[in-house]
């Protein structure tokens, strides 16, 4: 294969959906796969539609996910400026060149002509195409002496594309999608640069990516109507096109359409990688970091949206993704998104990764909330709660990790907590009490001993053992939280914990 070299080029009109991360993921991908070059590419042409801070929250996000750019902006690189509106000059040569050899023109009509046209046409759609243009006021219809007397006035004009005149099949192949034909007709003239000069996405778009060297343009469905254009765009300049791969639609958990804003609103999940605020209205939308996502987690959800090693795996960190990494493996068909998922996905990694590994972040929390943990504590903790949670800040919602409980869950009290049940955990805080050396195993010892010496079956002693010390019905290992406690805790709850479930038995029962 030629040099990799992809690119993400979003426009900064608002902030990255995660549809948009995962394009830039396949495009890292892709990259890392084939040792070749990932290019950030600001296409900020459409000035209508500019917003403010949306290109900072794009370079953030792609560097929370890992994905940040071999060449960009802030990166640097041989083949910049990588912000269009600096480019423009390029635009300029390169519509000329088109213009020099009749394969586009410049047209004056104006939007008010344009509309008549367009309503004059109804139910038909009105396009401007091979066969109106004849009739319209462009340098191709107009005499010479027109158009320079139109330019000397001020007129302000745009210049179109000219698609084929007779009709032909325009054939590509999609990476993903396999061969692609369109007849040419369905195209009109598009427009490639405004009247005020700025080129419009088409035209920046091709011409970029020639001069950038993208040997394989990988974006979203939404572009493949565009992608005959771009072929015939190409092949006026007397270019070879990239390769291109159209990648399927992100749809909505339920129904049937791409997964929007609004549906995150509706179910309550992120669509954006990071919080985003709205710079005019001031609206924040809730973003997966902040919701305390891993961005491991984040970008694994993605990859397997549309993506598949062929096997039943779904666990990658982004370098095992990479090595392999293939377009043919892209599904054609849209990829569901569900928000379940996302959490499982969460979940999976932040057991994956280990106690140790979020030791830090454990402790920081802790802290936040005044309670005092070493990083042996907060190393115990987490082995007792990784398994249980999808997120570390529910552990310091755990209170009874913390401080004795004080509410019981009353109706586990009502089946489980009989008559003898006070009195058996009475004597097993005393024979707990004789245990030297406090740790998980010798707790253990002591308690089975216990059971042994008194006849007693686990869930007679086990669960109310459990409500003393937590106040609920479920939970780690009662031997490793009762080692985490100490021997002086452990007891104390115990106690505490007979004393309270006998008063709210008997205030149920009075
Ligand atoms: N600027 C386009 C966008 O916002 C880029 C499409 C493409 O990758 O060609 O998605």
């Amino acid at each position: 294969m030629t040099d990799v070299r992809v690119r993400f080029a979003p426009s900064p009109t608002g902030p990255l959906h995660m549809g948009g991360v995962r394009t830039a993921l396949y495009n890292w991908l892709f990259a890392r796969a084939h040792g070749g070059t990932f290019i950030l590419r600001i296409e900020d042409t459409d000035q209508g539609r500019f917003v403010e801070g949306a290109e900072a929250y794009i370079e953030e996000a792609l560097a929370w996910c890992g994905l940040s750019p071999d060449e960009g902006v802030n990166a640097g690189g041989d083949f910049g400026p990588y912000r269009q509106s600096e480019r423009s000059e390029l635009y300029r040569a390169a519509v000329q060149t088109l213009l020099d050899q009749g394969l586009a023109y410049e047209a004056f009509d104006t939007p008010e002509e344009l509309d008549a046209l367009r309503k004059a046409a109804e139910p038909d759609v009105f396009q401007y195409d091979a066969t109106t243009r004849g009739q319209l006021r462009n340098s191709l219809a107009m005499g010479a002496e027109e158009v320079a007397a139109l330019k000397a006035s001020g007129a302000p004009f745009v210049v179109r594309f000219k698609t084929p005149d007779q009709e032909e099949e325009v054939q590509f192949e999609d990476a993903i999608r396999g061969s692609v034909s369109f007849k040419s007709s369905v195209l009109d003239d598009k427009v490639l640069m405004k009247a005020d000069g700025l080129p419009t996405y088409h035209l920046a778009n091709v011409v970029d990516d020639h001069h950038m060297r993208i040997s394989h343009v990988i974006r979203g469905e939404e572009w493949l109507p565009s992608a005959p254009l771009h072929v015939l765009l190409y092949r006026a300049f007397g270019w070879d096109h990239p390769v291109f791969a159209h990648l399927p639609l992100i749809l909505k958990p339920t129904g049937n359409g791409k997964l929007s804003k609004r549906d995150g609103d509706a179910g309550g999940f992120p669509v954006f990688p990071t919080n985003w605020t709205d710079p005019k209205s001031g609206d924040t939308w809730p973003g997966y970091r902040e919701q305390g996502y891993a961005p491991e987690a984040f970008v694994n959800m993605l990859l397997m949206l549309g993506w598949n090693p062929g096997d039943e795996r779904e666990l990658f960190t982004a370098e095992e993704a990479a090595k392999e990494f293939s377009l043919e493996r892209v599904v054609k068909s849209g990829a569901r998104f569900n928000p379940d998922k996302a959490k499982w996905f969460q979940e999976q990694h932040l057991r994956n990764a280990g106690s140790a590994a979020h030791v830090e972040a454990l402790l920081a929390l802790a802290e936040a909330q005044g309670v005092n943990w070493t990083a042996e504590q907060c190393h115990a903790v987490l082995d007792m709660m990784l398994e249980r949670v999808a997120f570390l800040p529910v552990i310091m919602e755990t209170g009874w990790l913390f401080e004795a409980p004080t509410d019981f869950n009353a109706k586990l009290v009502r089946k489980k907590w009989k008559e003898e049940t006070a009195g058996y955990l009475h004597d097993l805080a005393t024979a707990l009490d004789g245990v030297d050396d406090f740790t998980s195993e010798n707790v253990e010892t002591a308690f089975k001993g216990f059971l042994e010496a008194r006849e007693l079956g686990f869930g007679q002693v086990l669960l109310p053992f459990r409500i003393a010390l937590t106040g609920e019905g479920g939970g780690p290992s009662m031997f490793d939280f009762a080692a985490f406690l100490g021997k002086e805790a452990t007891l104390d709850r115990l106690n505490r914990g007979v004393d309270a479930v006998l008063a709210l038995k008997a205030s149920e029962e009075g």
